[in-house]
């Protein structure tokens, strides 16, 4: 048991990335997120962990995006058919949940070398890394829908590291409590009225 903790830890403490982004997701989230994490932490006791590849995207980072393969080159998707390479997006600014801190996007890091090092990205969603009989992945997505989040991968088009948790509003919902300043002050996180403020 000790020694399981102290891998959990090991394993917390190696990704301060994943830590420092879940920060910036909604105030109202952050504690639910951070718990979320930890399950996700002891769920995952083989050769790969979980990172949050992203969280929060501001307005200006989603449009960003939304231009690339459109107005603006994709460097990594050039092909005759499409010049400007890739679509990533199809949401603008303000039409994802990204942008309001109530999503975030998953990958695992394995440890391919065996050597404690967690480097290589995988979106493999049916590899049982820790060989409990359950797919890493799938072990995210139980947990999460636990909570009370959607996963992408059960939508239409699937988005199979996208999680979000809406409280029931749509973008646009949220998108018009920004524009009219029902903002938490000094940030652009939406004032969500019920719902406890936990951090
Ligand atoms: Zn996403």
């Amino acid at each position: 048991m000790e020694k399981n903790l102290n891998k959990i830890l090991h394993n917390m403490t190696k990704d301060k990335i994943t830590l420092s982004r879940i920060k910036l997701m909604h105030p109202n989230l952050r504690k639910e997120v951070e718990g979320m994490y930890q399950l996700f932490t002891q769920a995952l006791t083989g050769k790969a962990i979980c990172r949050f590849a992203y969280t929060l995207r501001s307005f200006k980072e989603q449009n960003d995006l939304f231009a690339l393969g459109r107005t603006v080159a994709n460097p990594n998707g050039k092909t005759t058919k499409r010049p400007f390479g890739s679509i990533v997006t199809n949401a603008r600014g303000g039409q994802s949940y990204h942008n309001f801190g109530l999503a975030f996007d998953i990958v695992l890091l394995k440890d391919t070398e065996g050597t404690g090092k967690f480097n290589k990205a995988s979106w493999e969603t049916n590899v049982d890394f820790d060989g409990d009989g359950k797919p890493d992945w799938q072990e995210i997505v139980t947990i999460a829908k636990q909570h009370g989040w959607e996963w992408g991968g059960d939508w239409k088009f699937t988005d199979m590291p996208h999680f979000q948790r809406t409280f029931g509003l749509s973008v646009v919902e949220l998108s018009g409590l920004v524009q009219n300043g029902k903002v938490y002050p000094g940030t652009t996180y939406p004032i969500i009225e019920g719902k406890p403020m936990l951090v």
